[in-house]
């Protein structure tokens, strides 16, 4: 697969009136989020710090799609499984974006009410891990299993990678994380060939201490699936792998992002996992299950479905998408 497309801007998908009949029902949720949250098997759902991910948990090889390409490399974020329910919850914040994407990191402000907190933010994949596949298929132990240090991630059909679309959100949520004071931490920052290996990119988020650590991702599956998801670690206690004390709050994290998600980007939850939540629990991604700190991954959308790659590609979709997501996680650090 070609990853050298433009980094193009397609002209500006309008956010749809069909869709808020959704938002307002999911919004509509919140005050039974907690009530409705149960721990569901890990079954199969896309990507992960890779897609590769797929060794571990019970995956119900059901729910459609005959995902990706095998050949966009490892990452082939297949779906597959589909996930019994949870909802989205509290979404407190407003949907107002703000501009700015990359930036060189600053020191973090000294104040604000995220002052003390510490985010670990995950790019997932490397624009540059296609250059090395001998490096990213080099198994390493995420505690249950061995595999691939990390994968390329997918693309859009026009090209345009998955890795620049993480590193891009990354930036951009980095930058509102900063301005509420968190000290934000990237696993990786296009400063690097390839990687870092899915272990690593756990490693990062335990040794900073983070209050909160999020994978960003989008999806590869078949054309017409649709929206996004966020995957949450369920208990897993194996090898290295010991996630007992971080399945709530990381669950408590993932229905905030999700909430605000939703309303930030007016969004729908996918339509081939999570049963409609947005929400799906898995135990075979190594970045979540070697992560000693509340850590949560999101699909942010599917990048082989021509609806979601317009919104993908588009700088004012992915500024309300990191909005979502940092007022996620403004409302989990603030308890
Ligand atoms: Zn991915």
């Amino acid at each position: 697969m070609s990853y050298t497309g433009p980094d193009f801007e397609p002209p500006q998908p309008r956010r749809s009136p069909l869709r808020r009949p959704l938002t307002v029902a999911i919004a509509a949720l919140v005050p039974g989020a907690l009530l409705g949250w149960g721990v569901y098997a890990a079954v199969g759902g896309p990507d992960d710090d890779g897609g590769a991910d797929r060794a571990g948990g019970a995956r119900t090889p059901a729910a459609s799609s005959p995902g990706v390409s095998a050949s966009a490399g490892a990452d082939a974020e297949a779906p597959t499984g589909t996930s019994p329910s949870a909802t989205p919850r509290n979404p407190t914040a407003s949907a107002s974006a703000s501009a700015s994407a990359s930036k060189p990191a600053p020191a973090a402000p000294a104040k604000g009410p995220l002052k003390g907190k510490v985010v670990v933010i995950d790019p997932g994949h490397n624009p540059g891990n296609f250059q090395h596949p001998s490096d990213i298929n080099r198994k390493v132990n995420v505690g249950t299993h061995w595999k691939e240090c990390d994968t390329t991630g997918t693309a859009t059909e026009a090209g345009w990678p998955e890795a620049k679309f993480t590193l891009d959100v990354a930036h951009r949520l980095r930058t509102l994380l900063e301005a509420q004071g968190a000290t934000v931490k990237l696993t990786q920052d296009g400063d690097r060939p390839f990687g870092p290996c899915v272990d690593e990119r756990a490693r990062i988020g335990n040794e900073a201490k983070a209050d909160a650590a999020v994978s960003i991702h989008a999806d590869g599956s078949g054309a017409g699936n649709r929206g996004f998801h966020v995957i949450l670690p369920g208990s897993v206690h194996d090898g290295e792998a010991d996630t007992r004390a971080i399945v709530a709050p990381s669950a408590e994290l993932g229905e905030r992002i999700a909430g605000n998600f939703v309303r930030a980007t007016g969004s729908a939850p996918s339509n081939y996992v999570g049963g409609g939540t947005g929400l799906v629990t898995r135990t075979d991604l190594g970045g979540l299950n070697l992560s000693t700190v509340p850590k949560v991954f999101i699909e942010c959308g599917n990048m082989r479905d021509d609806k979601d790659a317009s919104l993908l590609t588009s700088n004012d979709w992915r500024q309300k998408a990191a909005q979502g997501m940092s007022e996620g996680i403004v409302s989990f650090l603030r308890g």
